[in-house]
């Protein structure tokens, strides 16, 4: 039988994948992307991933009541290490109303006549709603890094761009930035999604192999392949100097995919356990007024459809014209 999920439980299952703040991390060596495979929570992810579901449902729905905080979970990862996937699963349950997802792609002109945060800040979330980025401001220290050609496009000023400087200056810009919306109630929680450079391998070809996978494969992500080293030491720098007490990141084994969506719906529930969002509660005078609308709604006559109210009604619409 699949462990009961408690809080305490689910702090702990996910503490090994949260980077220490201010470590220093290396990849593969620090985080095994194949840890899932070896977990006993592999082997009930199913069900565990079931009641972890039910479980966000009940948290969102406090954390929508309350509309006071908000939740940024910030998604990272290859390509094909199951992003998609993982977002599916996990909000399987969730009222629609209260998550919204945002996919990152290349910027637009006009994002790229804006400051680097610009189209990240405009999709944070609203008080009491969910935000998942699909790709994200780390893009920025990603993909970027690994394409010089794309911080020549961004129209920064050349005495802005030059050296290692700029990657540092960008660590702290997001680390500045997540600070300031957790400091508004906007709470942060990032997931890196690590998958082995093998288990990538097998993937695409299986979207090449299988024919209702085809359209999942693109050229250019095999061309991406190509720079795996480098996308690996991007991610090992960006864990290193933006895992942050307001801000943790998570590396989360993403080689068994089962394993992967229990433990992303455990550090997304660890958060808003953490927020704890309450009901509303109703004041003793809020208490009377409802009481005193019930009764103008003729719900001290009887109930149903034969209240007091509806005989009213019947008798309004009985009297000729
Ligand atoms: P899918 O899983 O459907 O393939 P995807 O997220 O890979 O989704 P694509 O359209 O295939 O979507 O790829 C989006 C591309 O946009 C990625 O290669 C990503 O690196 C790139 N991208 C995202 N943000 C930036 C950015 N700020 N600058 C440059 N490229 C970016
Ligand atoms: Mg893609």
């Amino acid at each position: 039988m699949a462990p009961r999920i408690t809080p305490k439980r689910i702090a702990e299952f996910i503490e090994p994948f949260r980077v220490k703040p201010g470590s220093k991390v290396r990849l593969p060596h620090d985080f095994d992307p194949e840890a899932g495979n070896r977990s006993r929570r592999g082997a009930d992810a199913k069900q565990i991933l079931a009641s972890g579901v039910e479980m966000l449902a009940d948290l969102q729905e406090r954390l929508a009541a309350q509309d006071s905080y908000g939740l940024l979970v910030v998604l990272q990862a290859m390509d094909a290490a199951g992003k998609d996937g993982t977002i599916r699963h996990v909000m399987s349950g969730v009222n629609p109303q209260g998550v919204s997802v945002h996919s990152f792609k290349v910027p637009s002109s006009e994002d790229l006549d804006h400051d680097f945060l610009w189209r990240y800040q405009k999709a944070s979330p609203e008080r009491g709603s969910i935000a998942i980025f699909n790709r994200s401001h780390y893009e920025e220290v990603l993909v970027v890094r690994v394409h010089p050609e794309f911080l020549a496009n961004q129209k920064i000023p050349a005495s802005l761009r030059k050296g290692k400087d700029i990657w540092q200056r960008r660590y702290r810009s997001i680390n500045d930035w997540e600070h300031h919306l957790v400091e508004n109630g906007i709470r942060v929680v990032k997931i890196f999604l690590n998958v082995s450079n093998e288990e990538q391998r097998r993937r695409f070809l299986s979207r090449i192999d299988e024919p209702e996978k085809n359209w999942k494969f693109s050229a250019n992500d095999a061309k991406e392949r190509t720079f795996w080293n480098s996308y690996q030491k991007a991610f090992a720098e960006m864990l290193s100097h933006t895992s942050t007490n307001h801000a943790p990141w998570y590396v989360i084994p993403a080689d068994n995919k089962p394993f992967a969506r229990v433990a992303a719906a455990a550090v997304i529930a660890n958060e808003l356990i953490d927020i704890d969002p309450q009901y509303p509660t109703v004041s003793k005078e809020q208490r009377d007024l409802l009481q005193g609308m019930r009764g103008a709604l003729g719900g001290d006559a009887d109930h149903g459809r034969h209240g007091a109210a509806d005989k009213a009604a019947a008798a309004e619409g009985a009297k000729p014209a």
